[in-house]
């Protein structure tokens, strides 16, 4: 049995803070919307609390959970679960021990649930958004206006001709030679890695930078190579134009952009297999990853699903954990200077590469296209170049670029501002 009451934030600030300091009444934050909820009986101090926050609901055939799903996965499996709230890529839902026991035994890489963390924020709007000027440095945005929709569509073309990019197929190995070839063109030492999926082998490829330091710190820049077809099985079409052929496409742009450029710190980009298996890839990186390389590691941004716009407000949600608060705020600012993008913040990280860095203490970061979870086509034959919205996709690469070139301490040259100078001439 619980009570429970939703809370528009902005009521929240008055009220909610103060029920806060009742003893047995627990809150959870999903962005514009605050549960505050309290279990056992009804009638006990807390839930009389509750019942001043608005109309309160009662329920004794489950307990709230938290519930974060990549897509909408969650939704379509479960149907019938009772939703209390519906933050997209994370939902409130109601679970009996029953329906909790079900939930459990599906399709785990997809969603995960938990019961509702007590007096948490799961998802907040970014603390820089929207509530200081507009603060840019020149030179940041010479480099982000390089940023470019043609270049990120010739990449996208060419990564959904493979038919599929399973880590197991023939048009991943080829997904892969085209990538490598990429890089080492532009400059970088490519190397592959390889992992294995289930009892087949597959790789992962790393593209590396040096700084000009020392003893330089590493940054990493990241996302998944390969794609899935989930409802027609292994062989099918997946072009995976959003998932995650965007993601790649940035880590190619980024890589074109900062390529013949000074940095202070070593850049790595690594484009990771076996993601749609578990995240196999990047657990196997960071299981392999040096001591030095934990040292020294400052931050790794991964892009996962960055293509698609799901909501009319452009939006980017910072998935990561209090590890990564620091990355998150640069991100966000980033965003807030050099974009148009909304954002959100979360720090339940769930179901990219930035998870196994998370859960060995290194600070990564999921960036996604807001509302995820709107978009059907992920996982089938129909995610497919049609879906992708270039004007989302350069702002979030740009948000990403200026982070890492602020990150490695890239040295913008005069090139650029005689490029720049050259170009708002021709508009006068
Ligand atoms: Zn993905």
């Amino acid at each position: 049995m619980y009570t429970y009451v939703i809370v528009p934030a902005s009521v929240d600030l008055a009220a909610g803070r103060s029920a806060r300091r009742e003893p047995g009444l627990k809150w959870c934050r999903f962005g514009d919307r605050v549960i505050y909820w309290t279990t056992g009986v009804a009638d006990s101090a807390a839930g009389r609390r509750v019942r001043t926050l608005g109309t309160a609901e009662q329920s004794s055939r489950g307990l709230p959970h938290l519930v974060v799903q990549s897509g909408n996965s969650f939704r379509e499996n479960f149907p019938g679960i009772r939703v209390i709230v519906d933050c997209g890529r994370y939902l409130a839902v109601e679970l009996s021990d029953d329906e909790v026991l079900a939930v459990s035994h599906g399709s785990g890489a997809d969603y995960g649930v938990e019961p509702l963390p007590p007096n948490v924020t799961v998802v907040v709007e970014a603390r820089h958004a929207g509530r200081r000027a507009r603060t840019t440095d020149l030179a940041l945005t010479v480099l982000a206006d390089q940023v470019s929709a043609t270049h990120l569509k010739d990449s996208l073309l060419t990564l959904t001709t493979f038919g599929t990019r399973h880590s197991l197929s023939e048009g991943y190995r080829q997904a892969g030679d085209w990538v490598t070839e990429v890089l080492r063109t532009l400059g970088y030492a490519v190397t592959r890695i390889a992992i294995s999926v289930g009892t087949g082998s597959s790789f992962s490829i790393v593209a590396d930078k040096p700084g000009r330091l020392g003893n330089p710190q590493l940054v990493l820049v990241t996302a998944h190579l390969d794609s899935i077809n989930h409802a027609d099985g292994p062989l099918a079409p997946a072009p995976g134009a959003d998932d995650n052929a965007s993601g790649s496409a940035g880590v190619l742009e980024i890589a074109r952009i900062l390529a013949d450029r000074a940095d202070d710190q070593d850049l790595r980009l690594v484009l990771f297999g076996g993601e749609e298996e578990g995240l196999l890839g990047s657990e196997q990186y960071v299981q392999g990853l040096s001591q030095r390389d934990r040292n020294r590691l400052l931050a790794v941004i991964n892009m996962d699903m960055v293509g698609s716009l799901n909501s009319a407000r452009p939006a980017v949600l910072l998935e990561g954990a209090p590890v990564s608060q620091g990355l998150i705020d640069e991100l966000a600012a980033s965003a807030h200077d050099y974009t148009t993008l909304a954002v959100d913040v979360s720090l339940h990280p769930f179901a990219s590469d930035h998870v196994p860095f998370i859960t060995a203490g290194l600070p990564a970061v999921l960036t996604i296209e807001g509302s995820d979870s709107a978009n059907h086509n992920v996982h089938t034959r129909d995610d497919t170049l049609a879906t992708i919205n270039y004007s989302l996709l350069c702002d979030i690469i740009r948000m990403n670029l200026v982070t890492t070139a602020k990150l490695i301490g890239t040295k913008t040259s005069i090139n650029d501002l005689e490029r720049w100078r050259q170009s708002s001439m021709d508009l006068d």
